[in-house]
């Protein structure tokens, strides 16, 4: 049997009890996020993840979600406004155009780090990580250093995240005309002021979840973390086992 995680195993849970109660429902496959209709999950997990065994017991495992960090590129761009800022007071107060090598030593070995720093926190590779801990939605990032806490409450506030997209556009010649636009990212779901998005395509949340109780939110360009598209669908599972979503009839 394949191990899979105590987020999965608890949106099975949550998907199969759904899936009894409305039958004609679309739902997310909790393993792949295919779009099934209710009536057809179970024979869907039998045929396509027989390895999973939906019965195995994870409810008591706490619901943790890693992702990317998504706001800590800010925390790193201010650190190194403010170490430009320093150098240059220095510079202008000190009055001189040369440095002493200890002097050089002193401000730009500072500056390097947090070049380096801010250059980290643009990379996919600083984790944060959302749990559920009774009522809350907990977001800790920034290494795990800051948190911020909401309580899982209506309404649930779904939309599009935008990024900016470089085009370079052939002139003539080898001359190059750089110009970003906006587009479409991918998709966001917020609750109580935290902001998840999942980038790429979506999980068809509109499919599968009544508008009772979720607002539709603007187009937005930050969210706190990203996550992965099963990881979603397994965070929408967990606020429709709080009763937060509810499955959408079928002729809503
Ligand atoms: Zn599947």
């Amino acid at each position: 049997m394949t191990l899979t995680a105590p987020t999965t195993r608890a949106a099975l849970s949550t998907a199969l009890r759904i899936a009894g109660e409305h039958p004609s429902a679309m739902l997310a496959c909790p393993v792949c996020t295919a779009n099934i209709k209710a009536q057809n999950l179970e024979r869907h997990l039998r045929k396509v993840h027989p390895d999973i065994d939906p019965e195995a017991n994870g409810e008591d495992a706490p619901l943790l979600w890693r992702g990317v960090d998504e706001g800590l590129w800010r925390v790193g761009l201010a650190l190194l406004v403010l170490c430009m800022v320093g150098i240059t007071a220095f510079l202008v107060v000190s009055g001189s155009s040369t440095m002493s090598s200890a002097e050089s030593l002193a401000l730009g070995v500072p500056a390097l780090i947090l070049f380096m720093f801010f250059g980290l926190t643009l990379t996919p590779w600083v984790p944060a990580w959302l749990t559920i801990e009774g009522e809350h939605l907990r977001l800790s990032w920034g290494f795990g250093i800051l948190s911020r806490s909401a309580v899982l409450e209506a309404p649930i506030t779904v939309g599009v995240v935008t990024v900016q997209r470089m085009n370079a556009v052939h002139i003539k010649g080898a001359d190059y005309n750089e110009h970003a636009e906006t587009v479409r990212g991918g998709r966001y779901l917020e609750v109580g002021g935290i902001r998840v998005a999942t980038k790429g395509k979506g999980t068809a949340f509109g499919k599968h979840w009544s508008d009772d109780g979720v607002k539709s939110g603007g187009r937005r360009a930050r969210w706190q973390i990203s996550i992965g598209r099963e990881d979603m669908v397994a965070l929408e599972y967990a606020l429709a086992e709080r009763g937060l979503l509810r499955a959408r009839a079928q002729n809503d």
